[in-house]
C-alpha cells in the first residue's frame, strides 16, 4: 500500500474549505479584527509546501489592544463576579463544542500542522476537550486555609486565613507541535482560576486556536476574557512578554526561546511557567516484555514524527537484549508508511516546516559525522512536503550532539547498558528532565529507577500519553511549573493571607 505524500484538498469538509478561504482575523475584546497595520502572513500545508490560508499578523499595537481588553475583562464584574460554578459550566460548554466540532478541528489541524488525521482528531482535539472539561472542574474547588493565631502581644486573639486569587492577565505562548491541545492546556487552568488570557499560537500553526476562539465566543465567555493574537514570536510574542499589564507568561516551546522569555519577563517581575525541551530516555531492562517494549519504544519517538516534547529520543537497552530490541525498532521504522495526514493509509506525516526539516536533517548529518551508524532511515525523501524518514542511529558516544541535544524529529539514538547505576547516570546526563519511560517486569527495579530519574514524569510499561489529571512539566532545563492537573491551576493563582484581630 502506498500513501499520497501531498494532501488531497478534495477530501476536505466544506466547512474547513470555507474556513481556509476566508482571511482569519484576531480576536480582541470579543470582536474579530484585522491587524492594525493590515498585515497578514501565510499558512503553509507541510505536506506540499503550498500556501493554504492567510491570517492577520499582529504587531505590538494589536497585542497592546488585546492586553487592554483582557485587563478590562479581568476587572469587569461579568467575569470577576461570576460564580465559580458558572465559570465551570462555561468551560464544560467549550469542551462540548470542541468535541462536537472534532472532525472539522481535526482537518484544520492536519492541513496546518501536517499531523495524521487520527492524531489530529483523537489526540489533539479530543485531548483538548478532555483537558478543558477536567480542568474546568477545578473552578469550583479552589480553597484557601485557616489558622488560629495567638498574637505575639498580650490579650489579642486573632484569626488568619488564606484566599486564592487569580493572578490577572495571562499571556499564553504556545508552539506548533500539538497546537489545539496545548492551547487548551494553557487556557483551561487560567480560566478555571478566574484569569483572562491573551493567547498567541505559533506562527506555523495559527488556525486551530482561531477556531477555538470562535467556539469560546459561542460558548458565551464574556468579551475580552479570551483574546487570540496570531503573529511572529519576535514581534507579537515579545510584545506580550514585555507588556507591563500582563501578570503572567505561560510558555511552551524550545529551551532557547524559554530562556529568552524568562529573562525578558524578569523586567516586570511576571510570574512565569515554562514547559521546554526534552531528551527523554526509553529504558528497556532485559526482563521486560520485549515485543511490547519494541513497539512502545518505536511509537515513543515516531509518534507525530517525533514532534512531541516528551518523545523518547534516547533508547537504552540492557546489553543482552540490545541487538534484538534495536533491530526490532529499526524494522518498525522501515515499515512505517510516510504520507500526508488526510490520507488514512499514512503512518508518519511530514514535519511542520521547511526549517524543521532542515534542522532535523542537519542533526542526522552531524550524528554520522560524529561516528554514528544509520540503521534505518537517514536519507532524504523525494517530495515537496517536509518529510524526514524515521531514523535510528547506533554507535553514538554519550557526549555526541545527537545524544545530548533535542532534535524534535523522528530520530532515535540507541545505546546498550549493563546495570541500573550506569543507565541512571546516562539517563540523567543531559540538561533536560522532562520525561522517561521504563520497561521492566521487576517491581523492585521499577520502583528503584523511578526514584532516581530526574524528570517530571515517568511512564512504566506503557508509552507516556498525557492525561488531564496528571501534571506535565520539567525538572532542570526542561522548565518549571506544570500543565494539567490541579498543579496547573495553582500556577494561575496568587495567595493572599488575611490576619484579623477579634476585639
Ligand atoms: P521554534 O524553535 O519552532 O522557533 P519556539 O520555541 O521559538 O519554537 O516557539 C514557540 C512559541 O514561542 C511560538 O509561538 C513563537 O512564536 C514564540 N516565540 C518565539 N520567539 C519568541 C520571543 N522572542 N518572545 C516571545 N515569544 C516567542
Ligand atoms: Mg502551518
Amino acid at each position: 500500500m502506498v500513501a499520497s505524500l501531498a494532501n488531497d484538498f478534495g477530501q476536505l469538509r466544506g466547512d474547513v474549505r470555507n474556513y481556509l478561504d476566508c482571511e482569519r482575523r484576531l480576536l480582541i475584546g470579543g470582536e474579530w479584527v484585522p491587524a492594525s497595520s493590515g498585515a497578514t502572513f501565510p499558512v503553509i500545508d507541510p505536506s506540499s509546501g503550498k500556501e493554504i490560508a492567510r491570517v492577520a499578523e499582529a504587531g505590538a499595537a494589536d497585542v497592546d489592544a488585546a492586553v487592554a481588553a483582557a485587563r478590562k475583562a479581568f476587572e469587569d464584574p461579568a467575569w470577576r463576579g461570576m460564580a465559580p460554578e458558572a465559570r465551570e459550566r462555561l468551560l464544560w460548554r467549550l469542551a462540548d463544542l470542541v468535541e462536537q466540532n472534532a472532525d472539522e478541528l481535526g482537518q484544520i489541524e492536519t492541513v496546518d500542522n501536517g499531523m495524521l488525521g487520527f492524531v489530529a482528531r483523537n489526540l489533539n482535539v479530543m485531548g483538548a476537550a478532555g483537558a478543558i472539561r477536567s480542568i474546568g472542574g477545578w473552578s469550583s474547588k479552589i480553597f484557601g486555609k485557616t489558622a488560629d493565631i495567638v498574637a505575639p502581644f498580650p490579650g489579642a486573639e486573632c484569626f488568619g486565613y488564606t484566599v486564592k486569587e487569580p493572578v490577572g492577565v495571562v499571556g499564553a505562548i504556545i508552539p506548533w507541535n500539538v497546537p489545539l491541545m496545548l492551547a487548551s492546556w494553557k487556557l483551561a487552568p487560567a480560566l478555571a482560576a478566574g484569569c483572562t488570557v491573551v493567547l498567541k499560537p505559533a506562527e506555523q500553526t495559527p488556525l486551530s486556536a482561531l477556531r477555538l476562539g470562535e467556539l469560546a465566543v459561542e460558548a458565551g465567555f464574556p468579551p475580552g476574557v479570551i483574546n487570540i493574537v496570531t503573529g511572529y514570536g519576535e514581534t507579537a510574542g515579545a510584545a506580550l512578554v514585555e507588556h507591563p499589564a500582563v501578570d503572567k507568561i505561560s510558555f511552551t516551546g524550545s529551551t532557547v526561546t524559554g530562556k529568552l522569555i524568562n529573562r525578558a519577563a524578569t523586567e516586570t517581575v511576571k510570574r512565569v511557567t515554562l514547559e521546554l525541551g526534552g531528551k527523554s530516555p526509553t529504558i528497556v531492562f532485559d526482563d521486560a516484555d520485549i515485543e511490547t517494549a519494541i513497539g512502545g519504544a518505536a511509537d515513543s519517538i515516531f509518534f507525530n514524527a517525533g514532534q512531541v516534547c516528551v518523545a523518547g529520543s534516547r533508547l537504552y537497552v540492557q546489553r543482552r537484549r540490545f541487538d534484538e530490541v534495536v533491530s526490532g525498532v529499526a524494522d518498525h521504522a522501515n515499515r512505517l508508511r510516510l504520507g500526508a495526514g488526510l490520507d488514512p493509509e499514512s503512518q508518519l506525516g511530514p514535519l511542520v516546516s521547511h526549517d524543521q526539516q532542515q534542522r532535523v536533517s542537519g542533526y542526522i548529518r552531524v550524528g554520522t559525522e560524529e561516528g554514528a551508524e544509520v540503521i534505518a532511515g537517514g536519507k532524504p525523501v523525494d517530495a515537496d512536503g517536509y518529510y524526514v524518514p524515521p531514523t535510528v542511529l547506533v554507535n553514538t558516544k554519550p557526549t555526541s550532539t545527537v545524544v545530548q541535544e533535542e532534535i524534535f524529529g523522528p530520530v532515535l539514538v540507541a545505546m546498550p547498558f549493563d546495570d541500573i547505576d550506569e543507565v541512571v547516570a546516562q539517563a540523567n546526563s543531559t540538561i533536560y528532565g522532562l520525561a522517561a519511560t521504563v520497561w521492566s517486569n521487576n517491581l523492585s527495579t521499577v520502583h528503584r529507577i523511578v526514584r532516581r530519574l530526574r524528570c517530571g514524569k515517568v511512564s512504566v510499561n506503557t508509552g507516556g500519553f498525557p492525561h488531564a489529571t496528571l501534571p506535565e512539566g520539567g525538572f532542570k532545563q526542561s522548565g518549571f511549573g506544570r500543565d494539567l492537573g490541579y498543579e496547573s491551576v495553582l500556577g494561575y493563582l496568587e495567595n493572599k493571607s488575611v490576619l484579623i484581630r477579634l476585639q
